[in-house]
């Protein structure tokens, strides 16, 4: 049984990690910041999505001892020149909540015609062991458009703003699987999952 702690506090994340590897029940022994006493902060202090994740589960593996899966993800958007990117989670300032994250894209983005509200999520994830250092990497895309207003109430983050590509429905108003199959992590998964069947 593989120990791997996952190197975030984000619910919806963890959730979303648990769930897609559901069928690695077996191999996989999932631990979570819950279990974890003193899980540290740690300060994203990287420029690219890449940087990030490497920078999370290397402090974490430090921490911990443990093997560790970290992915740093966020939003590009074009009209805002793919703003807000890294800064995603803290778009609206440092301790800004989903909501207000939404609200200052939706603001920001009032100028800007529906053919001209492209944007992607982008994913990267690593798996990081102690004494080796990166054993993995894989990176996931999803592209997609931003809406006026918010709709439905699944998911998490910019999910109520965001129709994928070739839907007409919101990341948030997809079921949990349907947005795994589609979504920048859910692919960052399906690589990762291919990768510990083969461990
Ligand atoms: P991270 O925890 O630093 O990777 O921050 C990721 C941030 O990007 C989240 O707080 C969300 O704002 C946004 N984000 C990443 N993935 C998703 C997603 O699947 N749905 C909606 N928002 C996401």
């Amino acid at each position: 049984m593989l120990e791997i702690v996952i190197a975030s506090c984000n619910d919806g994340k963890i959730e979303e990690i648990k769930n897609y590897s559901d069928h690695l029940n077996s191999k996989i022994n999932w631990l979570t910041y819950k279990q974890v006493e003193g899980f540290p902060e740690v300060e994203e202090a990287g420029s690219t999505f890449l940087e990030n994740a490497k920078i999370k589960a290397s402090a974490i593996a430090e921490y911990t001892k443990k093997m560790v899966i970290a992915d740093d993800s966020g939003l590009e958007v074009d009209w805002l020149g793919g703003k807000p990117g890294i800064y995603s989670s803290r778009y609206a300032g440092k301790s800004a909540s989903d909501y207000d994250n939404r609200k200052k894209l939706i603001q920001n983005l009032k100028d800007a015609p529906y053919s001209k509200r492209s944007a992607r999520f982008i994913c990267s994830l690593v798996l990081w062991d102690p004494k080796k250092g990166m054993i993995f990497k894989t990176s996931g895309v999803c592209e997609g458009r931003i809406g006026y207003t918010e709709k439905g109430t699944g998911g998490f983050g910019y999910d109520p703003l965001f129709t994928p590509e070739g839907y007409d429905r919101t990341m948030a108003q997809l079921q949990p699987d349907e947005k795994n199959r589609i979504s920048h992590r859910g692919k960052a998964l399906a690589a990762f999952c291919r990768f510990i069947e083969n461990f």
